[in-house]
């Protein structure tokens, strides 16, 4: 009986595992198709200065939905692109789209950033000739365009990673670390940095207003930032409480669905023209 039941488990198990190789097998190909025909096409999601409630830039996440597998999250198939070699040619589709968004936004009168997310292993590889051949055939000025990385590409011997990371950096670019606070970095981890600001990851920001150590940690976070010359955006932020909070800790920026879903470049355009109205009547 207790056999027969290991063995159905053992069944079980190996078609789970037959069922997800088949489904990346699936999402490989059909990615492969997505990146010819330029279907993956970027969210943009609002980021906001707390003190001053104004827009200050957008995140650009990566948006997919196939025929046959319908929306697939960015969670599921940024890995697959990673493990089949089509994350370099993902992210310069990404980055060409952020920077026209970028461009096109300035023509309107909005002079924020665009944020674009960099897997960690594309910092081995012509990652700086890709931006600044992208930049230049898009018109965005460097100063426009924000590079988002996690703590792996800081964790990273390879000395190439930190050498790509200081050459995108010089040409004016705002570094950033991502998902800062999961727990796998250390804190001694944020000196020394070629960063300009670090993100405060949601995990940390769903408790920051009900528990007292998750407020300790965040705060922690926030003050060596800025002793460090750093600034702090907190991603995740999702109610009036966080953010207040976050203000009282001196989170410089909040970006979260209290600020609205992810949304087309179009959607944008209307209230865009509307900050340069508002900043024209009071120049
Ligand atoms: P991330 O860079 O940390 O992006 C933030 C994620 O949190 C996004 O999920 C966003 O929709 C979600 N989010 C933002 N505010 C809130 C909130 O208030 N509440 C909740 N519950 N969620 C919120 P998304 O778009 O599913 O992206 C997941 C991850 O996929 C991203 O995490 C990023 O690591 C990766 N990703 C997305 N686009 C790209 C890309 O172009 N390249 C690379 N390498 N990774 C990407
Ligand atoms: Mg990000
Ligand atoms: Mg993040
Ligand atoms: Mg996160």
């Amino acid at each position: 009986e207790a056999k027969r039941d290991g063995r159905g488990r053992f069944v079980e198990f190996r078609a789970a595992l037959e069922d997800d190789r088949r489904r990346k097998i699936g999402i490989e190909s059909a990615l492969r198709s997505a990146l010819k025909d330029r279907v993956i096409k970027p969210a943009f999601h609002r980021q906001i200065a707390i003190a001053s409630d104004r827009l200050i830039g957008f995140e650009a996440l990566a948006r997919w939905t196939d025929p046959d597998h319908g929306m697939i999250s960015p969670m599921e198939f940024i890995r697959v692109a990673e493990d089949t070699q089509q994350i370099r040619e993902l992210t310069h589709q990404m980055l060409s789209h952020a920077c026209n968004a970028a461009a096109g936004w300035r023509e309107h009168g909005f002079h924020g950033r665009v944020a674009v997310n960099i897997s960690t292993s594309l910092l081995v590889g012509p990652l700086v000739e890709t931006v600044q051949d992208v930049l230049m055939l898009t018109r965005c000025p460097a100063s426009a365009l924000e590079l988002e990385f996690t703590e792996t590409a800081f964790l990273n011997r390879d000395d190439r990673c930190r050498e790509t990371m200081i050459a995108l950096r010089n040409l004016g670019i705002r570094m950033t670390l991502d998902d800062f606070g999961l727990g796998h970095a250390p804190l001694g981890l944020l000196q020394d940095l070629p960063v300009d600001s670090v993100k405060i990851d949601r995990s940390l920001i769903r408790t920051v207003d009900s528990s007292a150590q998750t407020r300790a940690v965040a705060t922690a976070i926030t003050e060596l930032c800025h002793a460090l010359g750093m600034q702090v955006t907190a991603e995740g932020v999702e109610t009036d409480r966080q953010l207040a909070v976050l203000g009282e800790i001196g989170v410089d920026a909040a970006q979260g669905f209290l600020y609205g879903r992810p949304a087309a470049y179009e959607t944008f355009i209307n209230e865009i023209r509307s900050l340069r109205t508002e900043t024209n009547a009071t120049a």
